[in-house]
């Protein structure tokens, strides 16, 4: 049967764009009778944290995209968990390399930056040049039983092209001049995300990979590695980006693109997941209010297209709002709505904020109304209040916004902490640099305090809000 998956990294904030290729694979799963598992690539150490898996999978539950095998349930061919597979994937190594398709490269970290240094400088794509391809099997042996640190690489035909067939693109053709001797396994003994996806997907029964359109060059190298060792490759469907109006790709300069973010406005599941859906069928205007059973009666993997997916937010804010008049019941909306402001303890963080700072209950909407709204109104005098000239206020918001993107976790302590150090760095004292934050985050000047106010909020929407007032 079918068996396709989601693969997540989790290295940063859930992405809509997960979400939308988790959407393709879940509907793909349903149309056919199959299965769709959830799988955590993490073999880059450094980059993954168990703070984001957990978001991952929260924000994917969020979305309603159940999985029927995961990290979090298990199922018959786990660990779901790339960094709990790590024996698993040597004897595959092993295998191509005793074969002569991969071979041990000792090339150190300066060496190779000299190597793409001239590439560069030669306007050549960054490729590894074969330096170490034809060392002899006695200096190998001599150099591995010394304990130098090396990686395995896989061996590239010289000449020729690979040819396969992709479910969105047609027949594709990549001459394999243009594939790097991808490594395939770290020096600290991890697979690389190439080496492991294929093991993965072959040992998990996989028989639709569909992911983003990013991965398309990278096929031969994984039918590649399916042929060294002499597996059969599963079909591939490289699906179109989201993009900006403008065509480039979706980024969090021009869109929100944190799922976190359109939760923490009120967006409904249901009508994120129908927006979504949207660039999977062909449907007249008029048709376009859809629920997940819908959508999968009317999905069409057979008709896709290449031209890349406008992420429209205003067609998203307009398919929500029919969700919330049409689709819920007002006893489901009344649920939705108690449950979106419990969301990341707004409701109990804003009132434990704020019950030293008022003499009335009737005082509450205007403290901490600022919590709940999906758009600020912004009181221009605020800013006009705090003693920076217009240029150093913006200069401060300017500075602010590339900063807090360094937080890894996002919580009282590690804002208060950035903003001193940023403080620090400007020459400023805390409270300049915190004044136009302060109106930005809360849009007025008297409100509760920024810190917690932003860590309540969460990086996304204290981004869209920085972003907003700095224009
Ligand atoms: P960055 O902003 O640092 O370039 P990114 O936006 O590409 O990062 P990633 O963390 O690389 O985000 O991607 C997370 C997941 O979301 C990946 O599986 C990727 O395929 C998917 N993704 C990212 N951008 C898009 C997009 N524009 N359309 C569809 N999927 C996307
Ligand atoms: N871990 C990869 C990603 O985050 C998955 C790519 C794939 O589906 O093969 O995009």
């Amino acid at each position: 049967g079918v068996r396709v998956r989601i693969a997540p990294s989790p290295t940063g904030e859930p992405h809509v764009g997960t979400a939308y290729i988790a959407l393709f694979n879940y509907l793909f799963a349903k149309k056919h009778g199959g299965e769709f598992i959830l799988r955590i690539e993490d073999t880059d150490a450094t980059r993954s944290t168990p703070e984001f898996e957990t978001k991952v999978l929260d924000a994917l539950k969020w979305c309603g995209l159940k999985w029927s095998e995961g990290p979090d349930i298990g199922g018959p061919y786990g660990p779901y968990r790339q960094s709990d597979r790590k024996d698993i994937y040597r004897p595959f190594v092993e295998k191509i390399v005793d074969a002569g398709h991969g071979f041990r490269c000792f090339c150190t970290p300066e060496r190779l930056e000299k190597m793409r240094e001239a590439q560069r400088a030669a306007g050549l794509p960054p490729k590894y040049d074969g330096h170490c391809l034809n060392l002899t099997a006695e200096e190998v042996s001599t150099r591995v039983a010394a304990g130098e640190p090396h990686v395995v690489r896989m061996k590239i035909p010289t000449e020729g092209s690979c040819k396969f067939h992709d479910g969105v693109y047609g027949d594709v053709e990549i001459p394999w001049d243009a594939v790097d001797m991808q490594v395939l396994l770290k020096a600290d003994g991890m697979p690389t995300y190439h080496m492991a996806n294929v093991v993965d997907d072959h040992l998990m029964k996989i028989t639709h990979v569909a992911r983003g359109e990013e991965w398309l060059a990278s096929v031969p190298k994984h039918i590649l590695i399916y042929l060294y060792l002499g597996l059969e490759p599963p079909q591939f469907m490289h699906l179109s980006l989201m993009r900006n109006a403008d065509k480039s790709k979706l980024s969090k300069r021009k869109n929100p693109t944190s799922i976190s973010y359109y939760t923490a406005l009120g967006y409904i599941p249901e009508a994120l997941m129908n927006f979504l859906g949207l660039f999977f069928i062909q449907i007249a205007e008029g048709e376009e209010l859809l629920t997940m059973d819908e959508l999968t009666e009317k999905f069409d993997p057979e008709n896709l297209s290449k031209a890349g997916a406008i992420f429209d937010i205003q067609k998203l804010d307009w398919l929500n709002g029919r969700w919330i008049r049409e689709k819920l019941s007002e006893e489901e909306f009344q649920h939705r709505v108690l449950t979106w402001a419990m969301e990341n303890s707004r409701l109990k963080e804003g009132l434990k904020l704020s019950q030293s700072r008022i003499s009335k209950l009737g005082e509450l909407p205007d403290l901490t109304g600022f919590l709940f709204k999906s758009e600020l109104n912004l009181d221009p005098s605020a800013f006009a209040k705090i003693k920076s000239t217009p240029e150093e206020l913006l200069e401060i918001l300017n500075t602010v916004q590339p900063d807090l993107e360094k937080i890894l976790e996002w919580n009282v302590e590690t804002i208060e902490a950035e903003l001193r150090a940023i403080a620090d760095r400007m020459g400023k004292k805390l409270k300049v640099v915190v004044a136009p934050l302060f109106v930005a985050v809360s849009g007025s000047s008297r409100s509760l305090p920024l810190f917690d106010s932003m860590a309540i909020l969460g990086r996304s929407v204290v981004r869209q809000r920085l972003k907003l007032a700095a224009q």
